[in-house]
């Protein structure tokens, strides 16, 4: 999956984050194990710049923002 870069005018929706069963080695010693905060399953987290951290309405794992209706698909 290529995720597009946000712009800063983009607001809301949710960030997506690798899960660990479909990406089970990060591919950047950045990456973060974490847990998905809807689901639980564990899932990557990225380095984020603050600002994109705020912009959006939450981070969560791939099968959740997709179930979100994530805004990385426009
Ligand atoms: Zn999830």
């Amino acid at each position: 999956m290529i995720l597009e870069p946000r712009k800063r005018t983009d607001r809301g929706g949710y960030l997506a984050m690798p899960l660990r069963k479909n990406v089970p080695e990060p591919h950047d010693q950045g990456w973060k194990l974490t847990s998905c905060p809807v689901c639980g399953r564990e899932c990557w987290e990225r380095p984020l710049s603050d600002w994109l951290r705020e912009s959006v309405d939450g981070i969560v794992c791939t099968e959740c923002a997709l179930a979100a209706g994530s805004n990385q698909a426009n």
